[in-house]
């Protein structure tokens, strides 16, 4: 076998993987070595094999690696052709079909096979798929590179020295549960707006030992932001960092599961099956599948067209892959699956957020009594959550429970709008907020907490810090200009 044949293999095997790669981190700007190296790794060999059994068929190393490498070419240039010309029509026909973008690539391919196989000297082939394949692979490298070459760092603050000086260290320190049930309605917002009266899931928290902050707002109208400073103990704009790249990376690199790394817990966090907030010091990252990790699920559905055959056949393959993460993430849970003490366990659970998972139900006419219907199934399965972590007498947890914003009512014209009416803004900057602070921090809690405030409580009580509690503040932002904070603290506080 030629040495051309098995550069060219390689170079072909590795572009899609470095091309998604260097894609998620310009996008998302995450990095998981592990995960990379394993989807590397996973598709090399799938990708060995396919050659190694066409070599065997016909015969041929170097025209089965030929061929091999024609075949990743055009499976890996299918999604990207079909978004281009999706619902494209001639003549009243549509003809922008995922299939009929199939076809003329199977053609495509088919012809390739034929020319390969037919020809006597194969060397100028070779050497154009070298330099194709050379240019796949460092084409997004460069531009990568370039992009992080013109990026402005944000300054982390992993709290080593707030640990060492100030905190408490000893054998039984309690687990955290820190349970994120996005754009879920604070109770009263779901009495007025949503003709739903929760008391029955917040009388069965009150009777569980539960602290309700009736009036509790989010200090940010999104999941990023609110996360970031609920995770920093400290408001984005004080950080430097009310900016995307900087809310992000401060989300997952945060002060919170830094100083709780110090202090020996092991951070578990449970897959949304979405990219942005895995957090970078995590020692479990729990989901449900074998293709489990988040980057496996977006290679597959994005990069390959393995999703569109397997929705032929009828097998869903993505479709329902939130719902997977969110209900493994619920039961896994409720079966006290990670028993490490002490342990630092954070779910972000999608279902309220629409799509809703749960119940399937989406008909954006009946927004609201959908909305509803989720919450109820929401609640169910965090009452057997909660009775289940609340069943160890001895060792109690820590159990917070709130959402980032309220709902995310894409249903409503103002919520993409850039004139919001105070009723929209009190709907999504008022968040449902219950905590279970054992040994009697719930004393330290009170109505109007926000989320920057919530670890610098939990920090103060149960490790012995000092922080001060910071002032109370709501910052909303538009759709379209995340990053554009305005204060309506005075609007929340009705
Ligand atoms: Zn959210």
């Amino acid at each position: 076998m030629k040495v051309i044949s098995i550069i060219n293999l390689i170079l072909f095997s590795i572009f899609p993987v470095v091309t998604f790669v260097c894609y998620i981190l310009k996008e998302y700007e995450i990095f998981v070595i592990s995960w990379s190296a394993g989807l590397l790794i996973k598709s090399a060999v799938i990708i060995f094999i396919f050659w190694l059994l066409l070599a065997l068929i016909i015969r041929s190393r170097d025209r089965a690696a030929l061929i091999t490498c024609a075949a990743i070419l055009l499976a890996y240039s299918i999604n990207h052709f079909y978004i281009f010309v999706k619902g494209f029509s001639l003549f009243g026909l549509v003809i922008g079909k995922y299939r009929y973008v199939a076809g003329v690539f199977f053609i495509i391919l088919l012809l390739s096979v034929i020319y390969i196989l037919k020809r006597s000297v194969l060397d100028n082939i070779n050497k154009l798929f070298r330099v194709i394949g050379t240019a796949l692979v460092i084409t997004p490298v460069v531009f990568t590179s370039f992009h992080f070459l013109n990026f402005e760092k944000v300054k982390l603050d992993g709290g080593s020295k707030e640990v060492q000086k100030t905190f408490v260290t000893g054998k039984n320190l309690p687990d955290i549960y820190c349970i994120i049930v996005d754009a879920c309605a604070r109770s009263d917002v779901l009495k007025q707006s949503y003709s739903f009266d929760n008391s029955q899931f917040l009388n069965y928290l009150r009777s569980s030992g539960f602290y309700i902050a009736e009036q509790s707002r989010t200090n940010y109208s999104w999941t990023i932001p609110t996360i970031s400073a609920m995770l920093n103990l400290n408001y984005l704009s004080s950080m430097n960092a009310d900016r995307r790249s900087a809310a992000l990376k401060l989300a997952r690199m945060s002060k919170v599961t830094s100083m709780l790394n110090l202090l020996g817990y092991k951070i578990i966090q449970y897959s949304d099956c979405d990219l942005r907030l895995v957090f970078d010091n995590i020692d479990i990252y729990a989901g449900p599948d074998w293709y489990g990790n988040p980057i496996e699920i977006r290679f597959l559905t994005s990069v390959t067209p393995v999703e569109a055959i397997l929705a032929g056949l009828g097998i869903g393959f993505s479709a329902d892959a939130p719902k997977r993460h969110l209900v493994y993430a619920l039961e896994s849970m409720g079966r006290k699956e990670f028993t490490y003490r002490p342990q630092f366990v954070f779910a972000h659970l999608l279902g309220l957020h629409g799509p809703f998972l749960l119940t399937g139900k989406n008909n954006p006419a009946n927004f609201k009594n959908d909305y509803v219907s989720e919450l109820v199934q929401t609640n169910e399965y965090l009452k057997r959550v909660i009775d289940s972590l609340m069943s160890d007498k001895l060792n109690p947890p820590i159990i917070v429970i709130i959402s980032d914003h309220g709902p995310h009512n894409v249903v409503d014209e103002l919520y993409f709008s850039n004139d919001t009416s105070d009723e929209f803004l009190f709907e999504r900057m008022s968040n449902f907020s219950a905590f279970y602070l054992p040994n009697g921090g719930n004393s330290l809690l009170y109505n109007t907490i926000t989320p920057v405030n919530i670890f610098r409580i939990i920090f103060n009580f149960y490790f012995g810090a000092n922080y001060e509690l910071l002032p109370d503040r709501c910052y909303y932002s538009t759709y379209k200009e995340r990053y554009l904070f305005r204060d309506v603290t005075d609007i929340t506080n009705r």
